[in-house]
């Protein structure tokens, strides 16, 4: 990364280690360096669970200016969210629908960190890339890992990432022992179609479509 990267400043590292989610600090710190470098325009997450990544986001939208991001969840979690699944947490169920729900926890992340610079959307990526249009300037890809769904994802909105834009993916794991492969399978796929790698940093890689 460049060394003039801007800092994160102490009120939003502390917002990020409040928050729960699935983001370590090295690779949060490589998003928001990485953010820093993209154009002005609006970005977009997919994968938002309780905002950890996203105050990240925020704060690189704000150093650049002129940036509004839009982050994607139904909040309901992917398949290992569920009650009995590895990554569960039982202090966020909803009795309604019996699922894990993020909402209300997102909630207080965007009042009290995010509001300046985020729009949220409810809904599932499909029904999103049914009728998304905008350029993006920004792309990061941190939804459901299951092949189909990630493979959806990436042909739902990196087709309108514009030339000169960034693409991050999470959890990218080459070695099958370290993780799942869909995200691996979509960073081969992105780098086939027209993206360069610009770094990787733990499971998180960051692309540019040249
Ligand atoms: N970026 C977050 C982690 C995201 S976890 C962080 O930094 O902590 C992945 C998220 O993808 C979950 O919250 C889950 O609800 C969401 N997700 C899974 N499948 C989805 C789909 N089909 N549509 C919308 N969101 C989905
Ligand atoms: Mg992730």
């Amino acid at each position: 990364m460049t060394t003039n990267s801007p800092e994160l400043p102490r009120n939003v590292l502390d917002a990020f280690d409040a928050t729960t989610g699935f983001m370590p600090l090295d690779e949060g710190r490589a998003l928001f360096e990485a953010a820093c470098t993209a154009r002005p325009g609006t970005w977009l997450e997919i994968g938002t669970y309780c905002g950890k990544s996203t105050v990240l986001l925020a704060q690189a939208a704000r150093e650049v200016g002129g940036t509004q991001i839009v982050t994607v969840d139904h909040h309901h979690g992917s398949e290992e969210n569920q009650p009995g699944w590895e990554w569960h947490d039982t202090t966020m169920v909803d009795e309604h629908s019996g699922l894990l729900d993020t909402l209300p926890s997102f909630r207080r992340t965007w009042d009290d960190h995010v509001r300046d610079v985020v729009s949220a959307v409810v809904a599932t990526t499909e029904q999103v890339a049914a009728w998304w249009s905008t350029p993006v300037e920004f792309l990061f890809l941190d939804g459901n890992h299951v092949e189909a769904m990630a493979q959806h994802d990436y042909a739902a909105f990196a087709q309108h990432v514009a030339p000169g834009g960034l693409l991050a993916v999470h959890d990218v794991f080459p070695d099958p022992n370290d993780g799942g492969q869909a995200p691996w399978h979509v960073v081969e796929r992105a780098l086939a179609e027209g993206f360069e790698e610009v770094s990787v940093t733990g499971s998180l890689r960051v692309l540019r479509r040249a």
